[in-house]
């Protein structure tokens, strides 16, 4: 027992040494960890924390370290970088490419100006001075097929106390189709009429969370007419509108809103247009009147079919009634795309009537339409153009005149009917005025739709130019006399309305 304890009490002093000792120990390494975190903290703090740069070496980090800062967790496609040190003037890119050849080409075009844009800016600056422009970008998986690419751009400067601030920020968002790599545009996922909805729940949105920050001008970035107000993204069914730093605030950082279904009823539509009509590109309308007819809407109708296009057909109630295959014919214009809008019951001139008896012209044709398709048109055309507010009124739809007239009625003449169309200048945006009675129409129907197609001109109904090139609700209740149908951005369109 007396060895054990011996034994136990040197194993105790041995003990005691070995606590000392690394009491000691531990101060030490106490004393070096500190020393590694100061040092190591101060070489961190200034690698992350190191707002410039001096050379090539350093500008790449500094642009990578923003890269990483502003990644991109959806991630469509490969980040692809080009970093180029320059005095004054530095740039680092870091953009998408999603393996679709014209988007790609579409990124890379947005990217390059930005940098000319840049570059151009601040050539005259002095060597002493540092710009920076960084770009980095945000990516979306929307519903359907819709992708999003958002590429934000920020330029830098260095101040007098030697750090970078931000000066300016940029945002250019792409929408496209990621089987089809077409272009999306927002009048393809809105319902018509958008651009006033998203303006009065922006500008409740900003008073509320922007209070202070607004600039004077922000209702000029979130206006309807704003050819600005097109950076969308869609993310899954919710769409995220961006602003850049210094339109919608009075300060540099770009603004991100997430708007859903639930904000605003009805904003989005159902399906995006399966015709895949694309509003930057120039498109006509086709318009027949005085229908149906006995044959000659027929073949109006597998003209339209064998060229895949649509058209839109005011019809005259009466005629819906006796001739005998209309049944047929509106069932077959309604599931070809075209349209069927309202010509009145009998073809009178509205100004003669009594507001009673014009209620009873558009009833009447009404009830023949919907008892043919299932519902009521949207549109009308009053006979021989005469209509105002008073008779839209009472037919509740829109008027919708005309800006080229064929004069088919009067020529009865195939090569005449071209000769007008072909010589009506630039017809992006206007409305063609025939009739479904003649086969003369028809026969230039045949000739005139295959130039249309290869002159650029998409063939889309009145209700889808309201939309996608005028940007109006076709369902309101409103009156499209003879100057609407003119865009008003074609300055050196010489053509006249010709009644
Ligand atoms: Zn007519």
């Amino acid at each position: 027992m007396a060895r054990y304890a011996k034994h136990t009490f040197r194993s105790g002093r041995y003990t005691n040494g070995i606590v000392r000792r690394r009491g000691m120990g531990r101060y030490i390494f106490l004393v070096i960890l500190i020393v590694i975190l100061v040092v190591g903290g101060v070489f961190l703090f200034k690698f992350f924390d190191s707002n410039s740069y001096d050379d090539e070496n350093s500008f790449t980090k500094y642009a990578k370290r923003y890269f990483s800062s502003a990644q991109d967790s959806n991630s469509i496609g490969k980040a692809q970088q080009e970093i180029k040190y320059g005095k004054p003037s530095s740039v680092g890119l870091n953009y998408p490419k999603v393996k679709i050849n014209s988007i790609d080409k579409q990124i890379k075009i947005l990217a390059e100006r930005e940098k000319q844009s840049f570059l151009g800016e601040h050539e005259q600056g002095s060597k002493d001075e540092k710009f920076a422009m960084l770009m980095t970008y945000d990516s979306y998986k929307g519903k359907q097929n819709i992708a999003s690419v958002v590429l934000k751009t920020v330029v830098r400067e260095e101040k007098t106390n030697g750090k970078l601030e931000q000066v300016s920020s940029k945002v250019s968002v792409l929408n496209f189709d990621k089987e089809t790599g077409s272009r999306i545009y927002p009048i393809m996922v809105f319902e018509p009429g958008y651009q006033e909805k998203l303006y009065r729940y922006l500008d409740e949105y900003l008073k509320k969370n922007y209070k202070d920050k607004l600039s004077k001008n922000y209702k000029k970035y979130i206006d309807v007419k704003s050819s600005k107000f097109e950076n969308f993204a869609f993310d899954g069914d919710k769409v995220v509108l961006y602003f850049a730093g210094n339109t919608v605030t009075d300060d540099s950082q770009t603004i991100k809103v997430t708007i859903s279904e639930s904000d605003i009823k009805g904003l989005f539509r159902k399906n995006i247009n399966s015709r895949k009509i694309d509003p930057s590109k120039p498109m006509v309308a086709l318009t027949y009147d005085d229908g149906p007819a006995e044959g000659t809407t027929a073949k109006i109708l597998d003209i339209l079919e064998q060229n895949k296009a649509v058209a839109t057909f005011f019809e005259l109630g009466k005629n819906i009634e006796n001739v005998s295959d209309s049944d047929k014919l509106l069932k077959r214009m309604d599931r070809m795309g075209s349209e069927i809008g309202s010509h009145s019951y009998s073809h009178p001139n509205l100004f003669t009537l009594t507001d009673e008896k014009v209620k009873e012209q558009s009833d009447l044709t009404d009830k023949a339409i919907k008892s043919r398709i299932g519902y009521v048109p949207t549109l009308y055309r009053p006979p021989y153009g005469n209509g105002n507010e008073k008779t839209t009124k009472i037919f509740n739809k829109s008027a919708i005149l005309w800006s080229v007239d064929t004069l088919d009625w009067k020529h009865r003449n195939k090569d005449n009917v071209i000769k007008i169309i072909k010589n009506s200048g630039n017809l992006d945006g206007k409305v063609i005025l025939m009739h479904s009675l003649y086969d003369s129409t028809a026969e230039a129907t045949k000739e005139i739709i295959p130039w249309l197609k290869a002159q650029g001109y998409q063939l889309v109904t009145v209700s889808e130019m309201l939309s996608y090139k005028y940007n109006e609700d076709p369902k309101q209740v409103k009156f499209y006399g003879y100057n609407f149908f003119y865009p008003k951005d074609k300055s050196n369109d010489k053509t006249k309305k010709s009644n």
